[in-house]
């Protein structure tokens, strides 16, 4: 089992396959993208597989893979194979915006994935346009449908943006009275690959609560599950929960297991750090896997308490401004 220097269990590694994607959604990319890298800049599959058995032999049970957007990285579903078949991972997630993912849900049902985390930040063709910068909205619907006709676990993500998808909320939480699923409302951060942090309005984690309440006067708290990011709602009745990411306010860090590997290799105990060392360079250079857990460990005994910290650690000139999909959100 691994623990990290302020007794926190750390059993979860969410893996970015990929820093590219198909859609520019305007809090985590411009307009014109960001400075993709190079093929032979990202760590290889046969590079993550490795990765991932020798995490799986230290304590790591859990991974999700994200990005950028996975499924734009050809080869993954021969990947989510080999992960699938790794001893010692008992969960399987994925993220993704569900531009590709439709045809593949069986696939992925078939290979026994355990969840899928799908981003919509509206349920307006239109608006979802505006966000995304794409015309993208059916065919995310029609991973939707499928996702739930195919019976894997789903959750939808929601960013909450000022002055853009506030409208959205009630319609989104109104999905889940008939559905089974979980929808999560996250507070927007400033890594939106500008290059510097810029002074937006952000809505907090209250002000979605209150808008939230405004509307279900009777909505009920439930127990949120152990290293949950999310604080859980429910709708009386309803047959699905709600959830509240508090990501940028970070009240979750006192229960946080996830450590996260950037496309490129970078490995890091928090979002908010800025790397705490290189895999893809120590496998390149001829490390063993006792190289990788040694590293490993000792990043974890230098661990951040928190996201604060962790940003603070951070080199001068270097704001939290990346984009998402440079980090694996
Ligand atoms: N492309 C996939 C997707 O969108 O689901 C996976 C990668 S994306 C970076 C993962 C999650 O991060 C998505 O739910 C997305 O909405 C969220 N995200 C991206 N940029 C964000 C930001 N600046 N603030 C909050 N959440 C963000
Ligand atoms: Fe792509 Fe996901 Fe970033 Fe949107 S949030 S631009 S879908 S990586």
């Amino acid at each position: 089992m691994l623990y990290d220097n302020h007794g926190r269990k750390i059993n979860y590694l969410r893996l970015a396959v990929t820093d590219r994607c198909n859609l520019r959604c305007f809090y985590c990319m411009p307009e014109k993208g960001i400075d993709f890298v190079k093929r032979q800049e990202l760590l290889s599959y046969e590079e993550m597989e490795r990765v991932v058995r020798v995490f799986a032999k230290m304590g790591i049970n859990k991974v999700r893979l994200t990005g950028g957007e996975p499924f734009v990285r050809k080869g993954l579903m021969d990947f989510l194979w080999k992960l699938s078949e790794i001893e010692g991972l008992d969960a399987l997630h994925l993220t993704t915006n569900g531009t590709l993912t439709a045809k593949l849900v069986p696939d992925l049902k078939a290979l026994g994935i355990t969840s899928v985390n799908l981003s919509i930040d509206s349920l307006d063709a239109d608006r979802f346009k505006q966000i995304t910068r794409r015309d993208s909205y059916e065919q995310v619907m029609e991973t939707f449908h499928q996702l739930l006709e195919n019976g894997i676990e789903t959750k939808l993500n929601t960013v909450v943006m000022h002055g853009q998808n506030i409208d959205d909320i009630i319609p989104i939480i109104e999905l889940t009275k008939e559905k089974n699923i979980s929808v999560r409302f996250l507070e927007e951060m400033p890594f939106n690959g500008t290059g510097k942090k810029e002074d937006v309005k952000f809505w907090n984690q209250a002000d979605i609560l209150n808008h939230i309440k405004s509307h279900y006067s009777n909505l009920v708290k439930l127990q949120d599950p152990p290293h949950s990011t999310s604080q859980n709602y429910q709708v009386p009745g309803y047959a699905g929960s709600l959830g509240i990411i508090a990501s940028y306010s970070r009240l979750f860090c006192g229960s946080c297991n996830r450590i996260r590997l950037t496309p490129t290799g970078t490995m890091k105990t928090c979002l908010y750090d800025n790397g705490v060392f290189n895999i893809k360079k120590m496998m390149r250079a001829g490390a063993t896997d006792q190289d990788i857990c040694t590293a490993l460990l000792e990043a974890l005994g230098n661990r951040a308490k928190d996201g604060f910290e962790a940003e603070g650690r951070r080199p001068l000139n270097n704001d939290i401004s990346e984009s998402m999909a440079t980090i694996g959100g």
